[in-house]
């Protein structure tokens, strides 16, 4: 099935070199740490596409900063006046809408706390009927490929032309090293269906800290995203919000001068003999694979109706545990890790499963 395009129109009509750079503190605090921030990055010779700053923050827990609200719109204004760089802002409801727009800001952004929310989201789209802005809508906060979508197509109704997302990470319980898991599957399928949208790494919010930084953004690169938004300010540990995950200019300038920019696509006829070459050889084998599961499954069918006729359950654990230890052990002379080889088996095994329940019901 055909998709329809989300964004209508290319994102910018700006000439940028990938990546296309967000950057700026995650709130503005005051006017000295703002213009200090933006001369920190003017002096690394860095010309953000977007200056951010949270002027409204959503707090995951009250009694943090919430946000210096309207004040800090000014502050952006003069960043602007001063440096010449577009800015952009989070919105989350009608009134933060009203003040952005009011103030010149030149993109607004939606927040992960709100695109979970369809009312919070059909409040900024009704917001901007009639108004032509770009939006930036980050994922919710929940893998949910289907809400970030929603989201979309919400603000698409409004009459926006120019959409693109950032993706910021997936909330998880438990300990892990992301702060937000980056999921990278959900963003690449998003792509797949809208390969229109522009497409920002939030680096900053997966992470959590600094030391992450460039190899999440180098990623991003390499799969081949727009840009990326990496938080900076002039005093990191002193900022009110996100201190740990937060770049000074020079720190923002060390990791923009060590990410590899790759292209989609050479024309270089040699290199593409080359790679179609693999690609065919790639294409042979997929379609093996597919065959010889297809073959594995009749064998499934097989068996489900010798232990139907034998009265005989289709889940042998013992048989399962067989079957993945001594995968893993094969997997690892074949350069495959435990957790692909078990998700790829616990697949198979699902699908084996349910062949062998549709014959246990035949009658
Ligand atoms: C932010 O960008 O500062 C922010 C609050 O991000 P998120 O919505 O991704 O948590
Ligand atoms: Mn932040």
């Amino acid at each position: 099935m055909e998709t329809e395009a989300l964004s209508i129109r290319p994102f910018t009509d700006q000439v940028f070199k990938r990546p296309y750079l967000i950057a700026g503190p995650c709130s503005a605090e005051t006017e000295e740490q703002v213009m200090s921030t933006a001369a920190q990055m003017a002096e690394q010779g860095i010309k953000p596409d977007l200056f951010r700053a949270g002027i409204w923050k959503p707090r995951t827990r009250p009694g943090s900063f919430e946000g210096i609200g309207r004040p800090g719109l000014s502050w952006l204004k003069k960043v602007k006046e001063e440096y010449g760089w577009k800015t952009t802002v989070e919105v989350a409801n009608t009134q933060h809408v009203f003040d952005s727009l009011k103030a010149g800001v030149d993109v607004l952004w939606i927040g992960a706390r709100t695109t979970v929310n369809p009312f919070s989201v059909q409040e900024i789209a009704d917001a901007l009927v009639g108004v032509d802005i770009p939006v930036l809508v980050k994922n919710p906060i929940n893998p949910d490929l289907s809400l970030w979508i929603g989201s979309l197509e919400r603000l698409k109704k409004a009459g926006i032309t120019r959409l693109g997302v950032i993706h910021r990470g997936f909330s998880a319980f438990g300990k892990s090293i992301y702060r937000n898991l980056p999921r990278w599957e959900i963003p690449i399928e998003l792509i797949r269906q809208f390969p229109e949208l522009f497409i920002i790494c939030d680096a900053s919010h997966i992470c959590g800290n600094r030391p992450g930084l460039w190899e999440v953004a180098q990623r991003a690169m390499d799969l081949n995203y727009d840009g990326v938004m990496l938080e900076t300010h002039c005093n990191p540990d002193a900022a009110w919000s996100d201190a740990a995950q937060q770049v000074t200019g020079s720190g923002l300038k060390s990791i923009l001068d060590r990410l590899t920019i790759r292209e989609e696509k050479s024309a270089d006829p040699k290199f593409i003999d080359n790679i179609e070459d693999i690609r065919h050889q790639i294409d042979v084998i997929d379609s093996e694979v597919l065959n010889m599961l297809g073959e594995r499954m009749k064998l499934a069918d097989k068996i489900g109706m010798f232990k139907k006729l034998n009265n005989i359950s289709i889940l042998q654990s013992g048989r399962w545990n067989e079957i993945i230890e001594k995968s893993h052990e094969k997997g690892k002379k074949l350069g495959l890790s435990e957790e692909f080889i078990t998700k790829i088996l616990t697949a198979i095994h699902e699908e084996s499963i349910e062949h062998q329940e549709r014959i246990m019901i035949e009658s």
